[in-house]
């Protein structure tokens, strides 16, 4: 299989093997279903891997689950490194330890394939290429070496260029670089927040309705209950999927258009 293609970070649950259900810890204030260990399936995790309440989740408030994204790792760990296998037939603690680990090096190539997109700089983006290479490589190891791989140490030098290339954005877009701050439940009133830098920033149930957005960087922002209503964001930076199925939009929502409207927000009004 090749890594590659326009949909490489799409999560394809249908070719996965419920993983994130599975692998990870949970808990249930965090809008996920009940308080649940890591390596325990969830209760509602059918044998076929399908979630027996995927058509409730929204309804039965489970924020969580919702919002869950795993930048497409499920399916490669199942389909790549386990060459088709589950966790029932594989060696359990090694997929996890490799999904793990997988999540986090698919979410920094999706950073760093963002970056290469908005960039001017091309000595930047040269270095970001490389930086892609070598997770790329490493996400085609073997499940023993992706396991121990440290990609704690690999995420430090991956930051250290994100942070260079959120400046370089954030320059491009307003001639200088315009740092936002946490602003968790904020009205901004329809302000114009293009350019701006909110990477990091908590911006929970702030009211964003309105306001311009044109390459504001959300990369890693907190937009959990974010009222992005009727907003366009198409043009803004770093906003992953995960935090879009936090966010509460709308069906007049403008996303980029790598990312997928919630099916929860076509019933939401302005
Ligand atoms: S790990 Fe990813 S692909 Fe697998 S079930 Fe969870 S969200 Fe879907
Ligand atoms: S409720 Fe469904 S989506 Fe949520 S963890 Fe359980 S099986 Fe997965």
């Amino acid at each position: 299989m090749e890594y590659n293609g326009c949909n490489r970070f799409k999560i394809d649950c249908a070719k996965c093997c419920g993983l994130c259900c599975t692998a990870l810890y949970f808990a249930k204030s965090e809008g996920f279903p009940q308080n649940k260990a890591a390596g325990v399936p969830c209760q509602h995790l059918c044998v076929d891997f399908k979630c027996e309440i995927h058509d409730e989740l929204s309804s039965r408030k489970m924020k969580g689950c919702l919002a869950y994204d795993c930048f497409g790792a499920g399916q490669w760990v199942t389909q790549h490194v386990f060459k088709g296998a589950d966790w029932r037939q594989a060696d359990k603690a090694l997929m996890f330890d490799v999904f793990i680990k997988a999540v986090q090096l698919h979410q920094m190539l999706w950073y760093l394939s963002a970056a290469n997109d908005l960039l001017k700089d091309l000595k930047l983006m040269k270095e970001i290429d490389g930086y892609i290479d070598e997770i790329v490589e490493v996400l085609n190891e073997s499940a023993v070496q992706l396991a121990a791989c440290d990609v704690e140490k690999l995420r430090h030098r991956v930051n250290q260029r994100l942070k260079q290339a959120c400046d370089s954005i954030s320059c491009q877009a307003c001639g200088k670089h315009i740092i936002g701050h946490d602003a968790p439940g904020r009205n901004f009133k329809k302000a114009d927040l293009s350019g701006h830098d909110y990477s990091m920033c908590l911006l929970m149930a702030a009211d964003l309705r309105g306001c311009r957005l044109t390459m504001t960087n959300f990369l890693g922002a907190d937009l959990r209950d974010t009222d992005i209503r009727g907003t366009d964001l198409s043009h803004s930076c770093f906003l992953t999927q995960g935090q879009i199925n936090a966010a509460r939009g709308n069906a007049q929502t403008k996303l980029p258009a790598n990312l997928s409207m919630p099916a929860a927000w076509l019933n939401e009004t302005v």
